[in-house]
């Protein structure tokens, strides 16, 4: 198996199995990731038995950076995986750290109206290594280091509930990266169930849903995940989640021209949202020439984002990043497609 696709505790268990100390999971977690090995013959830690052993079961292999686009405050790198696959990963520069923007599955099936990776579905999911190596890849390709991660990219990540934990559990290692659980976020666009697993995990990384709509038939025309989890659901399953975790959940709401930014749906968005400890990131949306929506104007999102202010619902307008730089999750990927 890939390196990169081991949590500390399943290397554990390999060790193990194969007679070995477990220790030597910690060693190796700490040249890959600490030192950046990019073999197990770097890693000065480990003895020549082990290696020897390893060498059979794990490969280094890594993701391969096709195109590379930098803005100012915006990097987008389109990978080929092992299998020939296209997967985009962005990268953000925020004044507190750089954000870097994690693909989940190759296209995706949840068919959200306005999302130019909804229109390339899904080919399949990816694995805990090929989310790993989106990080470590583009640190090296870009030269910058990453202190926080968005599941957020494209893919529904709970429809890869195995998969992203896994991966969270790697890079949140303290032997390996080492990036906080309050510094990753998984973001679903409301697989009901999966939350309530996540809830029942008792996981530390965030969770942001999400909503983009204040009431199910403007969710149902965005969203056909509503209509499996209508929003009495998915408020029902939010409301939990943070009862139990007493975290602050984190609902994205993009704003539509016409579709979704009335008064009133701000105002009904307060109604919904009533007694969950949340806080709202309102988007302005990112045109794309595929898809017949258009961004809510400067005006309009103001006066969205005073209503909830008014009503005490925590809210900010979200920085926008590289709206030059095809920075709508699939844009770099279906050009890419396009060309062949
Ligand atoms: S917004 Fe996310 S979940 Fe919806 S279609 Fe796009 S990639 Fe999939």
């Amino acid at each position: 198996m890939n390196i990169y696709g081991i949590t500390r505790a399943d290397l554990e268990a390999y060790f193990i199995s194969r007679g070995i100390n477990k220790t030597k999971a910690r060693f190796v977690f700490e040249g890959i990731y600490k030192e950046r090995a990019a073999s197990l013959s770097e890693i000065a830690s480990l003895n020549p038995k082990v290696k020897a052993v390893m060498e059979r079961d794990f490969t280094f292999e890594k993701i391969k950076a096709l195109e590379i686009l930098k803005g100012e405050d915006v990097c987008k790198v389109l990978f080929e995986l092992s299998d020939g696959n296209k997967i985009e990963t962005v990268l953000m520069k925020h004044d507190y750290g750089n954000g870097l923007c994690v693909s989940t599955q190759v296209g995706c099936n949840m068919g959200c109206a306005f999302c130019e990776s909804g229109r390339l579905k899904k080919v399949r999911d990816l694995l805990p290594h090929e989310m790993v190596l989106q990080l470590l890849c583009a640190e090296e390709v870009l030269g910058e280091r990453v202190s926080h991660v968005v599941l957020m990219g494209i893919g529904e990540p709970f429809d890869n509930y195995d998969n992203i934990m896994a991966f969270a559990d790697i890079i949140t290692d303290c032997f390996g990266l080492d990036i906080g659980t309050t510094h990753v976020t998984v973001s679903t666009g409301g697989v009901v169930p999966k939350i309530r697993q996540f809830t029942e995990r008792g996981s530390r990384i965030n969770l942001a849903i999400s909503l983009h709509a204040p009431n199910d038939e403007i969710r149902n025309r965005l969203m056909p995940v509503n209509r499996a989890y209508p929003l009495s659901e998915l408020m029902a399953a939010a409301r939990e989640y943070t009862l139990s975790s007493n975290k602050k959940l984190t609902l994205e709401y993009i704003l539509l021209d016409g579709i979704n930014d009335s008064d009133e749906n701000a105002r009904e968005l307060c109604r919904l949202v009533e007694g969950i400890k949340c806080y709202v990131n309102l988007i302005p949306y990112n045109e794309t020439e595929n898809l017949g929506f258009k961004r809510s104007s400067r005006q309009r999102i103001a006066a969205f984002y005073d209503i909830l202010k008014k009503a005490k619902v925590s809210a900010t307008i979200r920085h926008e990043f590289g709206g030059n730089l095809k920075a709508a999750c699939g844009q770099l990927r279906a050009e890419n497609m396009k060309k062949g």
